[in-house]
């Protein structure tokens, strides 16, 4: 199914759909009462006496009385147990190209269907989702899609994979789990876009029933972390190891914003990092910046920026580097790393042309490294 037929298709249930990541929702037909939040108890917390608890899944550890919420927005502690508000309610559901994510080796030239509710466990000052992600549950508007529907709707539109995106997945870990859970009886695989905000517990758990993971790496340095971010570094990188340690695709993000995270030596030192604790044949994507939310008073990142933090990662023996953001740039194709040669064209978010043969360069056979069936 096409897009513009799945739209009316969920038009006419009373669906409400966001326009995807870095827009703003942009129609609503019937959604429910936006009071209508759910009550169903998180996992990964701790019981403390006098009705407090100990969130568990995030770097944060938010310590709760009663009657309290977390810093996502979107937890809370009633009477002593913890409760997430947003399962089964999505505020955005979008067919995307799985490129958008960005995903480059994985499934490319395919439809993710992709969902979020609101909340996140971090506040980004350059945020492109903030509409959705710097509130709580009830002040975005949002709709029943329970795990079954999820993956029912993902295969009924011809998607090959459901996407956890736009806000931050941890906070709503317990649908995205048992959405991921459906997709894959229907023989559907799963994505996830994610910040890497997240406890080893639980991302452990997640990594059995998803099948990649793009981690947004915001930069390099936790002093960025701290004012940019108010999250930390280190748990961060963590996730990313923990993700190519096990079976599970990964891709990297680092969105490059002019002045805040840009120094070719943070680069330099990034790379040498991931060269050693996850290898050279994980996926490098640096995006570009436009201004957003609390950063309205940068430029947009010079193309020459992004060309020259792209020519570090290769000198640093990067196999798989992109330019992203920049439509028609060169630098949004694979190439082989032994005989570069195309392997995959692209223009933006479309695949123009795959010169592969199963997994390998056609040119060469070198092996490329991916998810491509
Ligand atoms: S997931 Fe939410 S409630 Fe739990 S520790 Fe993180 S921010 Fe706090």
């Amino acid at each position: 199914m096409k897009r513009r037929r799945f739209c009316e298709t969920l038009a006419g249930t009373g669906f409400l759909l966001g326009t995807g990541a870095g827009a703003t929702l942009n129609r609503v037909w019937a959604f429910q009462n936006t009071a209508n939040l759910s009550h169903v108890e998180a996992r990964y917390y701790k019981k403390h006496p006098d009705r407090e608890i100990e969130c568990l899944l995030c770097p944060r550890i938010c310590k709760l009385g009663d009657k309290e919420r977390g810093y996502c927005g979107v937890r809370q502690n009633d009477g002593g147990t913890y409760y997430t508000l947003v399962y089964g309610k999505a505020c955005s559901a979008n067919i995307d190209p799985i490129e958008k994510k960005p995903f480059f080796h994985f499934l490319p030239g395919t439809d993710a269907f992709s969902i979020a509710t609101a909340g996140c466990n971090v506040n980004c000052k350059f945020c492109q989702n903030w509409q959705i992600s710097q509130v709580r549950a009830e002040q975005v508007p949002h709709f029943d899609l329970p795990p079954v529907e999820v993956a029912a709707a993902a295969e009924r539109t011809g998607c090959r994979s459901v996407a956890y995106t736009y806000t931050e997945p941890t906070v709503f870990f317990e649908y995205m789990y048992d959405s991921a859970v459906e997709a894959r009886r229907k023989g559907l695989k799963n994505c996830v876009v994610t910040a890497g905000h997240i406890q080893p517990e639980p991302l452990q758990d997640l990594l059995k029933v998803v099948d990649a993971v793009k981690i947004d790496l915001k930069a390099f340095r936790q002093d960025f972390y701290k004012e940019y971010v108010r999250g930390e570094l280190q748990p961060v990188l963590e996730s990313i190891r923990m993700v190519s340690r096990s079976k599970v695709w990964l891709e990297i993000v680092y969105l490059v914003i002019p002045t805040l995270n840009d120094a070719e030596q943070d680069i330099r030192s990034m790379c040498r990092w991931m060269a050693k604790e996850i290898g050279r044949d994980i996926p490098l994507h640096f995006t570009r910046f436009q201004p957003m939310y609390l950063v309205k008073n940068l430029p947009p990142t010079p193309i020459s920026t992004l060309e020259s933090l792209r020519d570090i990662a290769i000198q640093e023996e990067m196999h798989y580097v992109y330019v992203g953001n920049v439509p028609g740039h060169s630098a949004e194709n694979t190439y082989c790393p032994r005989c570069r040669s195309t392997v995959i064209e692209r223009f933006g978010m479309q695949v123009k042309a795959v010169a592969m043969n199963k997994g390998a360069c056609g040119s060469c056979q070198y092996p490329i490294p991916g998810i491509w069936a």
